[in-house]
């Protein structure tokens, strides 16, 4: 397990030599072809000769084997009749969609979300459901590996059409062992590797992401994000993070922990933290520490899933709070924006629904706190991909591979074979 398929996944240019390096110079036109596709929507045969640098009549030749295969569809495009019309055909090359598919699944402290994912990342099903997990992994494993059967038979997509399984996970990953770190992040989780743990429950690969940078793919890949090679994405729900995509890479640091931001000190004499510490972000700005705050003024239990409801109301306690936690995550942002100079911070999670209460602040803290020449050329926005980003950037890793599994043998799906165990 690591976060390499993450990395190439937003690396702008793939890398056909060293180590892994495919054996033949077809698989390496292969390789370009399919990564040229993954990235683009769909393009023309011009555009793909220039983005693999390979001969027009080689591009032809590995487009006519992968249509073959069934990877690989051309039609006109949109606005394709008018330019027949001029006598000269247009022909649009994407990859098929449902050619190939890769299982999210997102676990975090209080839900669990699964997604069928096609080729091009869009989810063909989808089901969330609001569980304790904290201290329930196995009932929460089997319940993903549930989810993951009742979806390809609801879908009636092959098992073997599915190229793996990413599941993101509110905790800390270990890049190197796919172990869970942070023993009090997620209390009943501590030593399980649920790589391990969903691979032996459904016989798919799995892969194991933390969920802000599952979110930070997502949005890198497919939302707000796109384009963009230097941003932050920070996740404002009971546990708040941020994924950091720096030169179009993700910073996942050694112990998978980098962007904690949430656990960045945010007042001196604050509460204590359930990572140990005192007075880290997420005991002042986490919806679960704004409702808190609530309970306590209000002398009533108050949860943090009535906040959306309290601020389209008005109340003005709700309010006022929400801002409060804006200008603290502000102040913990303008640090991230000074030391990694994103031109882009993507706010998303729970309490993105607060919308401009919350991103003023936050903009406010930046300019602030961040330094100044680095802070004028950043922009922050609402994420596109809302409560759907973790579970989409964590199929995201696995269809990240896709290109390399396909290339490597393009004809496994058409002969029905499983291309992982
Ligand atoms: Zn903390």
């Amino acid at each position: 397990m690591s976060h390499d398929a993450g990395d190439r996944a937003v690396r702008e240019e793939p890398s056909e030599a060293g180590a892994g390096a495919p054996p033949n110079l077809r698989e390496v036109g292969r390789l370009r072809v399919l990564r040229a596709l993954h990235e683009t929507e769909r393009t023309s045969r011009p555009e793909l000769v220039r983005m693999t640098g390979l001969a027009r009549a080689t591009v032809t030749a590995l487009i006519a084997e992968l249509t073959e295969f069934g990877l690989v569809q051309e039609d006109d495009g949109p606005g394709g009749s008018e330019t027949r019309r001029t006598g000269r055909p247009a022909q649009w090359i994407s990859l098929v969609p449902s050619a190939a598919y890769a299982v999210g699944a997102d676990i975090g402290h209080h839900h669990v979300r699964v997604a069928l994912c096609d080729l091009s990342g869009t989810p063909v099903w989808h089901h969330a459901e609001t569980r304790e997990v904290d201290h329930a992994p196995d009932e929460t494993l089997d319940l993903v590996a549930g989810l993951v059967d009742r979806a390809l038979e609801e879908t009636a997509v092959d098992r073997e059409r599915v190229l793996g399984i990413g599941a993101g996970i509110a905790s800390p990953v270990d890049k190197v062992t796919g172990s869970l770190g942070g023993e009090s992040i997620m209390p009943g989780w501590l030593g399980i590797r649920p790589g391990i743990e969903l691979a032996r429950r459904t016989g798919m690969t799995t892969q194991i992401i933390n969920d802000a940078n599952a979110g930070a793919l997502a949005e890198r890949l497919y939302g707000a994000g796109r384009g963009t090679a230097d941003m932050v994405y920070v996740r404002l729900s009971a546990g708040i993070g941020a994924g950091i995509v720096s030169d179009g890479r993700l910073l996942v640091g050694a112990g998978g922990l980098a962007g904690e931001i949430g656990h960045l000190p945010s007042v001196s004499d604050g509460l204590i933290c359930r990572c140990g510490n005192r007075g880290c972000l997420e005991t002042v700005a986490s919806p679960p520490a704004v409702a808190q705050l609530l309970a306590t003024s209000w002398g009533k239990h108050v949860a943090a899933a009535e906040l959306p409801r309290l601020l389209a109301a008005g109340d003005p306690g709700t309010v006022r709070a929400v801002e409060d936690a804006g200008v603290a995550v502000g102040r913990a942002v303008a640090s991230l924006v000074t030391l990694f100079n994103p031109e882009l911070i993507v706010v998303g999670g729970d309490l993105a629904v607060a919308g401009e209460l919350i991103f003023e602040p936050i903009r406010h803290g930046i300019r602030r706190y961040a330094l100044p020449a680095v802070a004028k050329r950043v922009t922050v926005v609402p994420g596109e991909l809302g409560d759907r980003a973790e579970v989409r950037g964590a199929a995201g890793i696995v269809l990240a591979q896709a290109p390399r599994s396909l290339a490597a043998d393009p004809s496994a799906l058409s002969h029905g074979q499983a291309l992982f165990g």
